[in-house]
């Protein structure tokens, strides 16, 4: 037998259909939860009926420290799907909240979205179709950007462009709505940070994955739970948890202001060769911007280790192994790996 025999040719067969948990955060959302309830049942419906599922969906609600009504209407939840309930103890911020849920599903795929069905729901026949043939994370990305305002679209736009020049790998357009199987959730589990920004954790996973695309609706009740500084607040922390680049620039800065310095040394140089002097500007101006830029250069180098210390307090994992390929040619699933989800 030749080696290419050796190779099996046949396309890889679809997986099991998995059973399914939903993870929806909710911060005061009393007026989105008999809507969103609405919607995932007429979901269940569709997706038994295509046979993408065998048993109905379970919906997993966090309540991040809601001071509404969210929590009674979780607790005495009016659907006929299996709902489970957890109850944060205050209000940790959405990215929390949805991790705590991420944590605490119990099936082998689980997919992650608003309580405000602004994630169009019909996308997740779709993620279900990529798991199948292989993914184990699936991206929603949104198509269109209409429903936000045009705030809200611009500082977007910004947002990537600039984490994308310090090197962040992010997904454009793509914020907590997506499929992960159990193997992507217990690699997630071993990131050990307490700053999470999941959507650039999620991309650091590596992985087979897909992109699904959807649009993007109107929030269906109540105002959006994310203030102004709650979305700069994500915004610092997906850059911050991402990239040292800011340290480096410290540096950068330094050398300028120093060889503007020197600069300066030379045209003065050259002025008094001309007797063209101002009395004391030389004095003044060259110590100071000389000793601005060594301040600078020495508080870059002092960013350096910052940042080395940094990236070893968040004690990520070294790797993520995806599968393991035996002598005997079977492939195994990786082991679960440890949870040390705080
Ligand atoms: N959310 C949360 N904790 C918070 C803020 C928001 O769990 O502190 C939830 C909220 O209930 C919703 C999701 O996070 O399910 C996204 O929030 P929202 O729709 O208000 O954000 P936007 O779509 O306006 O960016
Ligand atoms: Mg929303």
């Amino acid at each position: 037998m030749s080696y290419l025999q050796a190779i099996d040719p046949a396309p890889a067969a679809l997986r099991a259909v998995p059973e399914l948990t939903i993870v929806v955060p909710c911060h005061n959302e009393e007026a989105a939860l008999p809507p969103l309830f609405r919607r995932l049942e007429a979901l269940n419906d569709d997706l038994l009926g295509q046979g993408q599922l065998t048993r109905p969906l379970r919906l997993l609600l966090v309540d991040d420290g809601s001071n509404d009504r969210t929590w009674e209407l979780i607790e005495r939840a009016r659907t006929t799907l299996p709902v489970q309930g957890l109850r944060l103890a205050r209000n940790r911020g959405h990215q929390t909240a949805l991790l705590a849920g991420l944590m605490q599903a119990q099936t082998e795929v689980v997919v992650s979205m608003d309580a405000d069905l602004q994630d169009d729901p019909a996308a997740i026949a779709e993620m279900l179709g990529a798991y199948r043939r292989g993914a184990e994370i699936v991206f929603g990305v949104r198509d269109r950007r209409d429903s936000d305002t045009w705030f809200k679209r611009r500082s977007a736009r910004a947002y990537y462009a600039l984490l994308d020049r310090l090197g962040v790998d992010l997904l454009q357009d793509h914020a907590d709505f997506r499929l992960m199987s159990r193997k992507a959730l217990s690699a997630l589990a071993a990131y050990g940070e307490g700053n999470l920004f999941l959507r650039g954790l999620v991309r650091d996973l590596g992985f087979q994955s897909e992109i699904v695309l959807y649009d993007r609706a109107a929030r269906s009740e109540g105002e959006s739970k994310y203030s102004l500084g709650k979305m700069l607040s994500l915004g610092i922390e997906g850059l911050t948890s991402f990239s040292v680049k800011p340290l480096r620039m410290i540096v950068l800065a330094g050398m300028l202001v120093a060889g503007l310095a020197f600069g300066f040394g030379l045209w003065s140089f050259v002025e008094w060769t001309m007797g063209r002097t101002t009395p004391g500007w030389a004095s003044i101006v060259l110590p100071l911007s000389l000793l601005g830029g060594m301040h600078l250069i020495a508080l870059g180098v002092i960013g350096e280790y910052v940042g080395k210390i940094y990236h070893e307090t968040k004690r990520r994992p070294r790797y993520i192994i995806d599968e393991i390929a035996s002598h005997d040619g079977a492939t195994r699933a990786a082991p679960p790996l440890k949870s040390m989800a705080r």
